[in-house]
């Protein structure tokens, strides 16, 4: 357990992107609240995945970390739900049948509510207001844009009731990889990603029919960790949930001491032995640390050091190679394996001049982790129509760069993080946010469906455009 740690000591830290509310004695009330309702997630599923990630860095499994940039309370709906789950199943299919390892998925999903924001104020027609920073603080509305912390009450419920949605469609036959036609090809409209798809979903029939002989379903093995009657921890496929731990008071109010389970494994190569219990951050299974908040001395990389989850950490082009190890080392001083993933979103045409210097200073510093690439956040432009977009070929290209320098410097690529969407519209039609992919999507259809709170998402085919790149790009 982290020395001189608590689930507050990062209060008497300096902290970035902090929210300020007015009523303290609101915030006490609903954070108290919030210490005693219940857990979201176990430890029992957070050392699983643990577990998952640890093999992941030994280069067997692919991680799958996608959804939305911001959830809202509004988009809280059985379909948008479905679809979501749908679409990262669909991508997690086709990548598996490429890449022929376990893909584990986790969800920016039951939590994702809070947002950094490059400035505190924004004007919205002519008039200068708060930034929206998530449901969980204020309001889309430029009228509502006062921190409220009833709001951070209300993310707990939403989540609670997604994680439970998502739950529930994981353990019924929706999500049985034995027909992945019922969350599938109903969205697919374009005839060559359908046929496509159709013949991995065919293969994929005829080869669970014989593994179900051999005993081994879901994509990803059972690896002989936590006994699940040979089921994922939210069903029959393995998906896990996960978001910024940015709002620290929340994150604190559901941080709590309980014992280890019994089986886990210690993660070190020095097999130190657990303590009886210890720290779990009981909202996800998985958060990450963003990249402006990962200040070495501040409050955020202060409250990550102290919990057992696995954790992510946002590398942008303004990390130092040195900062990296000594984050490393703060974050992670016992070297335990599965713990730390390095997503990395430097933009297109940036990978080159950071990757190799960071890859050198893990490799010197002997701190194990997992890569993962970004391609979304350091690929964001205004179009020329006024919208935040985002091109296709951009996440392509640092995609495939990320590919080819870890391949270059003998390393390896354990995952991706995107920010893609399910969401159709009554009609049925796919959102309209980046532009590119297969279906061509143009700067002047960007405002058919802009539905996006934050950043633009991939939408349906475009994400399995990117999902059929990536798993050719493993099948050669
Ligand atoms: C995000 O993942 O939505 C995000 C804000 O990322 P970053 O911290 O990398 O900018
Ligand atoms: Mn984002």
């Amino acid at each position: 357990m982290a020395e001189d740690w608590s689930p507050s000591s990062w209060r008497i830290k300096p902290i970035a992107q902090d929210v300020k509310y007015t009523d303290k004695q609101h915030l006490a009330r609903v954070t108290d609240q919030i210490k005693h309702l219940p857990p979201l997630v176990t430890p029992a599923e957070i050392e699983r995945l643990r577990y998952h990630l640890s093999r992941v860095e030994s280069g067997q499994g692919f991680i799958l970390h996608a959804g939305d940039c911001a959830e809202s309370f509004e988009a809280c709906t059985h379909r948008n739900i479905t679809n979501k789950i749908g679409l990262i199943l669909s991508f997690s299919l086709v990548l598996l049948w490429g890449a022929r390892v376990p893909i584990v998925r986790i969800g920016r999903i039951a939590g994702q509510y809070a947002k950094p924001r490059s400035s505190s104020t924004e004007v919205v027609d002519g008039k200068t207001v708060l930034s929206f920073r998530g449901d969980n603080v204020n309001g889309i509305s430029p009228d509502d844009r006062e921190p409220d912390p009833q709001r951070m009450l209300s993310a707990y419920f939403y989540s609670t009731t997604t994680l439970n949605y998502v739950r529930a469609l994981l353990t019924s036959d929706f999500a049985s990889l034995h027909h992945p036609r019922t969350w599938s090809l109903k969205h697919v409209r374009s005839p060559t990603l359908k046929c496509e798809f159709e013949n991995i979903t065919n293969a994929l029939s005829d080869a669970l029919a014989f593994t179900q002989t051999v005993g081994a379903i879901g994509g990803v093995d059972e690896g002989g960790y936590v006994q699940g009657g040979g089921r994922g921890v939210l069903g029959e496929v393995d998906f896990y949930s996960s978001h910024e731990g940015l709002m620290l008071d929340f994150e604190e109010a559901m941080t709590r001491f309980l014992p280890i389970p019994a089986g886990t494994l210690s993660h070190t190569d020095a097999k130190k032995p657990l303590p009886p219990k210890t720290y779990y951050n009981t909202s996800a299974h998985f958060l990450w640390i963003g990249d402006r908040t990962r200040q070495l001395t501040h409050a955020h990389v202060e409250y990550f050091r102290g919990i057992r989850n696995p954790i992510g950490i946002k590398v942008g082009p303004s990390m130092k190679d040195d900062e990296l190890a000594r984050l490393l080392d703060i974050v992670n001083p016992d070297k335990e394996h599965g713990k730390v993933t390095l997503i990395t979103r430097y933009g297109a045409g940036k990978v080159e001049t950071h990757l190799p210097g960071h890859i050198a200073a893990i490799r010197a510093c002997g701190h194990p982790v997992i890569w993962v690439c970004d391609p979304m956040h350091g690929n964001t432009h205004t179009s020329s129509t006024g919208y935040k977009t985002r091109h296709f070929s951009s996440i392509i290209t640092e995609v495939t760069s990320t590919l080819a320098l870890h391949a270059k410097e003998n390393s390896r690529l354990g995952g991706v993080s995107l920010e893609f969407t399910g969401e159709l519209n009554e009609q049925g039609f796919s959102v309209t946010e980046c532009l590119g992919g297969s279906m061509q999507l143009g700067e002047e259809e960007l405002e058919l469906r802009y539905q996006s709170y934050c950043d633009p998402r991939l939408n349906f085919e475009q994400a399995l455009d990117l999902a059929f790149l990536l798993s050719d790009h493993y099948k050669q």
